[in-house]
């Protein structure tokens, strides 16, 4: 029964650490939020005990009673959100459930169409070292040349010549929406299965905000954890009761052993959260935020350095720098955005001439933002910030930039009720 702070201080202390890392900083990783409190408790949780393998009433271990009731909530909840007949909540993460569809629809050697990982594909929609990219014989599509839009011309082109057995759409670094309606029919015109993937953009489209893949796809994976909200893990979806029987063996036994309880238990309390009305005005504000930042970036003194926005714009969460053009590549623009207190990643860019370790894009999303209660004002000053930074470059003294992060993080505070751990 020993509390934490006293057994493991040193993890204590780094999970402390974390906590104000979070607190202090702006978090503007497109993939990344904060979640509830209640989210937490209910991951950290007695249900991180159990062994539950099977499904609600069907397992394969005695004393299932309650999770039974949890998993089942789960799975009604995130039926209801996104009007699907058939949900599974227990893939552990976005890769174990686009793992679990391929397993269930298609078979080793079978080929799959998938978006290039260099124009904002995901590893496991088929990167050569992915189990996807292994497994499979993969066909990448891309974004067109002249307007880094996703090229349906070319994705009907390449399903006519390769006949895939299972297309994917969906996207890790895309600013803007895809035309699910052609991707079905384009599936449906070589016979083969669509599986969206809306892991980023769930959460908009749980709003009622971005248009929803599930009347269009056979199978719709997601993750919990990024618009979502909710606990890190994975989601599948579907329609087709002949598909839904086959996911559900392919994620057990197929792919995994014993669900993880405690993990569904949050993400029952986050579907809750979704389809609350704080939670669609949330989104709102997440949109227009970063529409408010993709602006800000597309102003005269930051194209004056060379640096755009990629597709000019954004329909969702996240906003693509283009540094192709700029001194400044990822690396250092991410170093020097780090330095003030504003978290994003460096990402390549479609048609990028400099390595992935170095990249010559940043990708920042406003979900996490939005989370702490940022409006449309707070949005517009750490555009500002963000936009100076990258003007003034990596040799400018930046503590007057830091000074406005600082302000920004304390009008927000985040978990201000989270004790912390370490007893010391
Ligand atoms: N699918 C997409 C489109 C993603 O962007 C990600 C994560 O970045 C995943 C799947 C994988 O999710 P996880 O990290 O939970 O395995």
């Amino acid at each position: 029964n020993t509390d934490l702070g006293e057994l493991d201080p040193e993890i204590a202390a780094q999970l402390d650490n974390e906590l104000r890392r979070q607190q202090q900083g702006l978090e503007m990783i497109a993939s990344e939020n904060h979640t509830a409190v209640a989210v937490m408790q209910a991951q950290g949780s007695v249900a991180t005990n159990k062994y539950a393998e099977g499904y609600p009433g069907r397992r394969y271990y005695g004393g299932c009673e309650y999770v039974d009731v949890i998993e089942q909530l789960a799975i009604d909840r995130v039926k209801e959100l996104f009007g699907a007949g058939f949900a599974n909540v227990q893939p552990h993460s976005g890769a174990q459930a686009n793992a679990s569809v391929m397993h269930a629809l298609i078979k080793p050697g079978d080929t799959i169409l998938g978006l290039n990982l260099a124009h904002g594909g995901h590893l496991t929609h088929g990167m050569k070292i992915n189990f996807s990219g292994k497994l499979y014989n993969v066909v990448a599509y891309g974004v067109s040349e002249s307007d880094y839009r996703v090229d349906m011309a070319e994705v009907a082109r390449l399903a006519e010549e390769h006949k895939p057995k299972l297309i994917v759409a969906g996207w890790s670094a895309y600013p803007r929406q895809l035309d699910f309606a052609e991707f079905r029919r384009i599936a449906d015109s070589v016979g083969a299965y669509l599986m969206v993937d809306m892991a980023h953009f769930a959460g908009l489209v749980a709003a009622g905000l971005h248009p929803s893949p599930v009347p269009h796809a056979h199978v719709v994976t997601s993750t919990t954890h990024k618009t979502l909200g909710g606990p890190r893990g994975g989601i599948i979806l579907s329609n087709d009761a002949e598909i839904a029987k086959k996911i559900n063996s392919a994620v057990f036994p197929g792919q995994q052993g014993g669900p993880l309880e405690h993990v569904i238990a949050g993400k029952a309390v986050a579907f809750k959260i979704a389809a609350s009305e704080e939670f669609t005005e949330r989104q709102q504000r997440t949109l227009a935020g970063a529409q408010l930042l993709a602006e800000r970036l597309s102003a005269p003194d930051v194209a004056a350095k060379g640096i755009t926005v990629l597709t000019g714009g954004t329909d969702v969460h996240l906003v693509l720098v283009d540094l192709r053009h700029s001194e400044l590549d990822g690396q250092q623009a991410e170093d020097l955005l780090h330095r003030i207190g504003i978290t994003v990643n460096r990402n390549a860019v479609p048609f990028d001439p400099r390595p992935p370790m170095v990249s010559s894009g940043l990708r920042i999303g406003t979900p996490a933002l939005a989370t702490r209660g940022f409006g449309e004002d707070a949005f517009r000053e750490v555009a500002d910030v963000i936009a100076q930074a990258l003007v003034a470059g990596p040799e400018a003294d930046l503590a007057g930039l830091k000074a406005r992060v600082d302000a920004l993080a304390l009008a927000h505070p985040l978990y201000p009720g989270v004790a912390k751990l370490g007893s010391a």
